[in-house]
């Protein structure tokens, strides 16, 4: 649909310039729905060292808000993938050969992979309501997915429950899912999903491993050793606004909607807004960068509901975190290079747990601290668990290391969840046996 506002445009715009009309279009497209992202292409720099690193660090400085890093600069051994608009597509290829940076381009149309991932979803949704199920290798929207969550409860009702945690931003629930198979407050494991709304392998993942969950509960022993000690919370939609608007209006949206006065940016970056090394490096302090890490500590509701949440508590034992793309199992600090006091447990566990998740579909992961893994990132989930006591702290980046990046295929959610299923149990079943 929006092919056609913009074809209609360049009829009847024929004598002004290719910016203007893609103006025109974007604006259309506010007006009329999804905005468009047609001809826009994602790069990937092999930086050969840290000069060239940080000539790609300085686009976002040049090009504010134009370059959106899909995977930041981190080091030389570690692609750089970023979406340049159609617009800005010139300037910055001869911006890359000015400075002898070798790119290659890995999506060469961003609005063709939307375009098919949309029809993907409407085929599967046809199919939903004919045959009133619910399909695991699809995505869903919010609406969607609270309403299975719904239907998944009452069906489950003996292992799961529903709890509401807090409100978005812009007031949606904020709802965790509770398998538990009785006892109060038993040690715990919490596993969040989406908390950047674009990564929606993870939500996927997400709504995939309840059911795996209620599915294994008897028959996998592990699992039922697991859920016989302890109490498993999932939180599949961690950023719900954002979430909201990755259907509604910006597919690549990553942040939540929080708005403030005096501010023309919107959004904070749900995975900076965290206490611990709050503002450090690794985030940004401008409200317009995609790591935004917001005025204070804490002071998005979503990440409120879960501190919150989480210290009631009192006796989570492990916290996962499941963010996409790059195949990384990660653990703290993100904010330093400062190892933990428990690293070469953690750094054991994780090559276990990548080990396993391995052998499913022969897919590699690579594994170690966040920090020396990817890059210094500050004010993060995990630093913010293990700071408070959660030992075994991990974050995950699924599928894929680029070839589709957030916009991984719906037919890739089961072999995702398949796999990332036994690196989770793997960190789960080594928390039970060593609970503290
Ligand atoms: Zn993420």
């Amino acid at each position: 649909m929006q092919g056609t506002l913009r074809h209609v445009g360049a009829l009847r715009l024929s004598s002004v310039d290719g910016r203007t009309l893609l103006v025109c279009s974007l604006v259309l497209a506010a007006v009329w729905g999804q905005m468009n992202f047609t001809g826009d292409q994602v790069l990937r720099v092999l930086a050969k060292n840290e000069k060239q690193l940080s000539l790609l660090r300085d686009l976002e400085g040049l090009k504010p808000q134009k370059v959106d890093f899909w995977r930041s600069p981190a080091r030389p051994s570690l692609p750089v993938d970023m979406r340049v608009p159609f617009s800005e597509l010139k300037d910055v290829k001869s911006y890359l050969d000015s400075h002898g940076l070798a790119y290659s381009i890995m999506i060469k149309d961003i609005q063709v992979l939307l375009d098919q991932e949309r029809e993907a979803m409407a085929k599967s949704r046809r199919l939903e309501r004919s045959t009133s199920s619910f399909s695991y290798s699809s995505y869903h929207t919010l609406e969607e997915i609270y309403s299975w969550i719904d239907n998944f409860v009452t069906e489950h009702s003996d292992i799961v429950s529903k709890i509401r945690i807090g409100h978005s931003f812009e007031n949606r629930s904020i709802l965790v899912l509770k398998f538990s198979t009785g006892g109060s407050q038993r040690p715990a494991i919490w596993i969040d999903t989406g908390i950047h709304s674009r990564e929606w392998i993870t939500h996927a993942t997400g709504i995939w491993t309840a059911k795996k969950i209620v599915n294994a509960y008897d028959k996998d022993h592990i699992l039922t050793n697991i859920l016989n000690t302890m109490d498993i919370f999932l939180e599949i939609v961690s950023n719900p606004d954002g979430f909201a608007f990755t259907h509604s209006m910006n597919r690549l949206w990553r942040k939540n909607k929080s708005i403030r006065p005096g501010l023309f940016c919107i959004g904070v970056d749900l995975n900076r807004n965290w206490k611990s090394g709050f503002g450090g490096n690794g985030s940004n302090d401008n409200p317009c960068s995609e790591t935004y890490h917001g005025p204070a500590p804490q002071s998005e509701p979503e990440v409120a509901a879960i501190v919150k949440f989480i210290t009631t508590h009192g006796n989570i034992k492990a916290l996962i975190s499941i963010h996409s793309y790059s195949q990384m199992l990660m653990y703290p600090y993100g904010r330093s290079l400062e190892p933990v006091s428990n690293q070469e447990e953690l750094y054991n566990l994780a090559k276990d747990a990548v080990k396993a998740l391995h052998k499913v579909h022969g897919i590699n992961y690579i594994y170690g601290s966040i920090s020396t893994t990817l890059y210094v990132a500050s004010g993060i989930t995990v630093d913010w668990a293990y700071d408070s006591g959660i030992k075994y702290s991990f974050s995950f980046e699924l599928r894929d290391t680029g070839r589709y990046g957030f916009l991984l295929p719906a037919t890739q959610i089961v072999p995702t969840a398949q796999e990332t299923w036994l690196a989770l149990r793997t960190i789960m079943e080594h928390t039970l046996n060593h609970l503290y």
